[in-house]
């Protein structure tokens, strides 16, 4: 089974993602765990890539689509979740186009919804906690980068919500409970 899981930044794609390897032994695919190695390795790409990431901006389609298309070749296991990609139309139809030519298909999208004002609060707790913890804090993590994180989110990637229920693809979640009743609504809808 291979699934989406969509939703503005915050939400708690990645945090679910994890739920679901450990339980399901699906294999998280995280264009922006993907892309913040990429930053790190050093290479041209990565200082362009941590450039955009920084101001909270989307990496072009080419790039993430790039680093999809390696991932999906592999192993599969539990099948794949989709943690943070697609983020545009684009990265939608190139994923179709891959899960066709790869013989897969892609079984649900699962759309996490929260209000705004939560968003904030968690991404800048999260903050806050690192930095309190003497970890090191993410560097689109600050109220600046954070707006256009949501800014990019309502103009690119949040027309997939229409996009993926008109394809008869969409469930949605109420992403504001608790972890484990989040996973709980999930594992109900997955089956
Ligand atoms: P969050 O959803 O919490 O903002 P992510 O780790 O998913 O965090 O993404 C961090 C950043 O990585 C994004 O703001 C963007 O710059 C880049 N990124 C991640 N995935 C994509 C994607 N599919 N397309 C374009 N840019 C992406």
């Amino acid at each position: 089974m291979n699934i989406i899981l969509l939703g503005p930044p915050g939400a708690g794609k990645g945090t679910q993602a994890q739920i679901l390897v450990e339980k399901r032994g699906m294999i998280q695919l995280s264009t922006g765990d993907m892309l913040r190695e990429a930053k790190d390795s050093g290479t041209e790409m990565g200082k362009v890539v941590a450039e955009v990431m920084a101001r909270g901006d989307l990496v072009t389609d080419e790039i993430v689509i790039g680093l999809i298309r390696e991932k999906i070749q592999g192993e599969n296991g539990g099948g794949f979740i989709f943690d943070g990609f697609p983020r545009t139309l684009a990265q939608a139809d190139a994923l179709a186009d891959l899960l066709e030519e790869t013989g897969q298909t892609l079984d649900a999208v699962i759309e996490l919804q929260v209000d705004d004002e939560v968003l904030v609060r968690r991404i800048v707790g999260r903050a806050e906690e690192a930095a309190a913890a003497g970890q090191p804090v993410r560097a689109d993590d600050n109220e600046e980068s954070l707006k256009q994180r949501l800014m990019e989110y309502y103009k690119k990637t949040s027309p997939l919500i229409g996009y993926y229920y008109a394809k008869g693809q969409l469930t949605s979640v109420d992403g504001l409970g608790a972890i484990d009743e989040v996973s709980g609504e999930i594992d109900g809808k997955l089956g």
